[in-house]
């Protein structure tokens, strides 16, 4: 049987959670709770550059995400390996979420939102309301897939959502003490922000994270939009 883990962590691309959750990241596994990535896509078309091959970037990118989740405390990596661009809200998909969800068993799921207007990357939109259905009703009830619970997979409640990127914040984490390491993960991808950026990409975080801190005791701060979810 899977060891549980609080918190799951569901990714449309490499150095997304970075992004949205890094530094709250860092601080659960801090405190000792246990987190788990699952990453979707693989990256595979996020460049300008036409010399690299699409699946030789998919091995870079994996390589840098395994990195930036070691320097943040994350237990485990699991990849989908869904091509970049291609993920549709598809019953194979949630399964795989779902499946997920129960074997971990986590207390909070933490995606992008899906419902941010105008544009938005597919990717994420579908990521985001493919967790969010399988979290409910799909983990939840014990007939949804009678597959999964003949391979012990029981159902599973998760108590919090958290959704990064998100127009309606309600909720602030302090990341006050954990903006360095979320700095140091997001240089990890170095395929995506260059190598000598880094200095640009931590004013620009710095900025962005003390907006978002904006009203709370705090310095820095990651914004999400909050679900208690009691089912
Ligand atoms: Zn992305």
């Amino acid at each position: 049987m899977t060891k549980p883990a609080q918190v799951l962590v569901v990714i449309p691309h490499p150095d997304d959670a970075e992004f949205g959750v890094g530094g709250t990241v860092a601080r659960w596994t801090r405190e000792g709770k246990d987190v788990i990535y699952v990453l979707c896509t693989n990256g595979d078309k996020g460049t300008n550059d036409v010399n690299i091959k699409p699946e030789e970037l998919a091995g870079i990118r994996e390589q840098e995400q395994l990195a930036a989740a070691k320097l943040l405390g994350v237990r485990e990596v699991i990849f989908l390996r869904h091509p970049d661009q291609a993920l549709e809200d598809t019953p194979e998909f949630r399964k795989e979420i779902v499946r997920l969800i129960r074997m971990y068993q986590p207390e909070t799921v933490v995606t992008t939102d899906p419902y941010r207007r105008y544009l938005w990357h597919r990717d994420h939109r579908i990521t985001a309301r493919v967790t969010l259905d399988a979290i409910f009703p799909y983990a939840r009830d014990i007939h949804s897939y009678p597959e999964l619970l003949e391979q012990g997979l029981q159902p599973h409640k998760v108590k919090e959502l958290l959704l990064w990127a998100s127009e309606e914040p309600n909720y602030r984490s302090d990341i006050t003490d954990t903006f360095d390491i979320k700095v140091a993960a997001l240089s990890c991808h170095k395929s995506q922000i260059g190598n000598n950026n880094s200095p640009s990409i931590e004013e620009r975080l710095r900025e962005r994270c003390t907006i978002m801190a904006e009203g709370e005791d705090c310095e820095l701060a990651e914004a999400f939009h909050r679900e208690d979810i009691r089912q």
